[in-house]
């Protein structure tokens, strides 16, 4: 662990030389970075095979490509985003100019989860080279294929004193030593409960946090939706990288009336993207370990199986599951589900389906099927979510241009694209002073110009 100091003490200096403040050394990490992905995209898409058995397409879509979106917007905007923002300043200071300045924070760390192991250490990772500052990476261990290539790829094309990824398959026990460290800036992805004890540590140093965590995610369908599409995109959403994606739909709330169509346009779909025989599908992925088998087991014994319900403890596999008639106060209802299996609730009002979000934790997504625009209004306007997306599932988390993060226990701050520059940057107000004038307004003794000073501040 004794390197570990050595090598944060490598980034404070590198970062003192002043060169990642430099607008084009990071324009040019950041184009180095794209060629080095390009370069090994095969290898990335392997590792991320053995670790979680992901179909090409699905890496591609939703870690290399998503990827390559975000370094593509920084590459066009960063030195707009960089630039000092011009801010008008109160008469009462005249002359002078006021300014915004975006300065880096420092050395980050950056610590990742196993789900999409890739992305999530690489997304944040171009925001901080964006910003200016020095990063130490904490893959997760237990995607140990793509902690490693990580660890290979930036290690081996990238000075440690600059970008390092650090024990990749260390566990909590790095963490640990890591968060008694001195960094400038921690940037968080993971459950809510480790988020807690990333908190709690940083905050004996006083150090800013961005943590990007999970929790239940509602999808309501009322019976104006188009049933059909509804459940298409549901499925998609639910079971993509079998259904570990922190904004996977957790559960559905679907109107009483539509509830029988709904469950067989779910089945339907499922038969349709995956085939009949999922097990042998290669689109669909597999659970991390056996303690997330275990753990979702469980959950099956929470309601009625209406489809699914296969276990191979072996395969690490769980079939794409509909649960219906949920028990009061189950686990499966509690607990982030972060598996697939998909329990659908009933509800008669739409009142009640927001009174039974609001009971709950702020969700990190929100998905609402509808074609009432008043009533999607509503619900957006009474359900406070991390963010949401109307009519599909996930894909508000796609879009580089839109900032993503959570609200209450599901996150604090956000990230992609501009949101990411700002993340990883302090905003530093400057005031310019000119000094041909000076009026003796604010010194001592004031006298009684109280009373002009309250003309000016009313
Ligand atoms: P996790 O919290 O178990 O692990 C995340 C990281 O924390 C790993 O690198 C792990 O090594 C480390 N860690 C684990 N226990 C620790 C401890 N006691 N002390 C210090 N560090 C510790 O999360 P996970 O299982 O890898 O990922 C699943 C969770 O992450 C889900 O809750 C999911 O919703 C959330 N998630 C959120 C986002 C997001 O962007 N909001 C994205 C992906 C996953």
């Amino acid at each position: 662990m004794e390197n570990i100091n050595q090598i944060l003490k490598e980034q404070k200096d590198f970062f003192y030389s002043d060169l990642t403040k430099n607008i084009d050394f990071r324009i040019k990490t950041l184009k180095k970075l794209k060629n080095i992905i390009k370069e090994n995209e095969e290898e990335i898409m392997i590792a991320l095979n053995k670790d979680l058995k992901k179909s090409s397409f699905e890496s591609f879509a939703t870690e290399i490509g998503m990827v390559y979106d975000e370094i593509n917007l920084h590459l066009k905007n960063l030195k707009t985003w960089a630039k000092k923002e011009k801010i008008k300043t109160s008469l009462v200071y005249f002359p002078s100019k006021g300014y915004i300045y975006k300065e880096p924070y420092g050395v980050v760390l950056i610590i990742g989860p196993f789900n999409y192991p890739f992305q999530l250490i690489i997304s944040p990772l171009i925001g901080a080279i964006s910003a200016g500052n020095c990063s130490i990476i904490k893959p997760s261990e237990n995607s140990p294929n793509t902690a490693l290539l990580l660890e290979k790829l930036i290690n081996s094309n990238f000075d440690k004193s600059y970008i390092t990824v650090i024990n990749p398959l260390g566990g909590k026990e790095t963490i640990s030593y890591l968060l008694d460290l001195k960094f400038d800036y921690i940037f968080f992805t993971g459950s809510i409960k480790v988020g807690k004890i990333i908190m709690e540590k940083a905050s004996k140093n006083l150090i800013p946090v961005t943590l990007e965590l999970g929790g239940k995610s509602p999808c309501i369908v009322d019976n104006t939706a188009n049933i059909a599409l509804a459940a298409k995109r549901i499925v998609w959403g639910k079971f993509i990288n079998a259904g570990q994606t922190c904004v996977a739909p957790d559960y559905i709330l679907v109107e009483s009336t539509v509830k029988e169509k709904l469950l067989i346009a779910l089945k339907e779909e499922i038969i349709k993207q995956f085939g009949s025989n999922i097990k042998d599908s290669p689109d669909f992925p597999r659970l991390v370990n056996l303690d997330a088998i275990n753990r979702l087991k469980g959950y099956l014994n929470d309601g009625d199986v209406f489809f699914g319900g296969d276990v191979c403890d072996k395969d690490l596999y769980i079939e794409p599951t509909l649960l219906i008639n949920i028990k009061d106060n189950s686990s499966v209802m509690k607990d982030e589900i972060f598996g697939p299996i998909l329990p659908i609730i009933e509800f008669c009002n739409l009142n009640d389906a927001i009174k039974f979000i609001r009971e709950k934790e702020k969700p990190l997504a929100l998905y609402y099927f509808s074609e009432d625009k008043k009533l999607i209004e509503k619900v957006l306007s009474k359900v406070s979510s991390g963010g949401a997306t109307i009519n599909d599932t996930i894909i508000h988390v796609a879009s580089s241009k839109l900032p993503f993060g959570g609200v209450g226990l599901s996150g604090i701050g956000n990230y992609h694209g501009k949101a990411s520059f700002d993340t990883f940057s302090h905003s530093k107000s400057i005031v310019k002073r000119g000094t041909l004038l000076e009026f003796p307004f604010r010194f001592a003794p004031y006298n009684d110009r109280i009373h002009l000073l309250k003309r000016f501040m009313k």
